[in-house]
């Protein structure tokens, strides 16, 4: 082999192991943080699950009332278990989004035409500039 190459390849080589143990460094200082990140992700993807479920009621629902105009008798009761099952999946994603709250340090601003998430330290919501207690 060429020396020159040879000398290029030790160096790649060299540089690999160290950027490797650099890497490593970081995951180790971060490490708390990375699983954080893992949790948080997956809370979110359970949102993303729940509120497509959501939307498959809604689109029951409206199958439900579209076939109503070809009977006499509506099945409400039918339409009301679609109902309790979306509000079933809402009140999970609030918790879900609590737990979110807690791991990234902030909170649901107060204001109810607001909703938007504040960092835990403000007195004040960025968006609305509702009063944070
Ligand atoms: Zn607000």
């Amino acid at each position: 082999m060429d020396e020159k190459l040879k000398n290029l390849l030790r160096a790649v080589k060299t540089t690999a192991v160290a950027a490797g143990h650099a890497a490593g460094r970081a995951a180790e200082a971060t490490g708390r943080k990375a699983g954080e990140v893992v949790e948080q992700t997956k809370l979110s993807l359970r949102i993303i699950d729940l509120e497509g479920a959501i939307n498959d009621h809604y689109r029951e629902i409206g199958r439900l009332v579209y076939a109503s105009k070809d009977e006499t008798v509506i099945e409400t009761s039918t339409i009301e278990e679609q109902i309790r099952m979306i509000d079933e999946k809402r009140e999970e994603i609030d918790q879900i989004r609590s737990k979110i709250d807690s791991l990234k340090r902030t909170r649901k601003c107060p204001n109810p035409d607001c909703g938007k998430r504040c960092n835990k330290d403000d007195r004040f919501c960025a968006s609305c500039g509702a009063v944070l207690e």
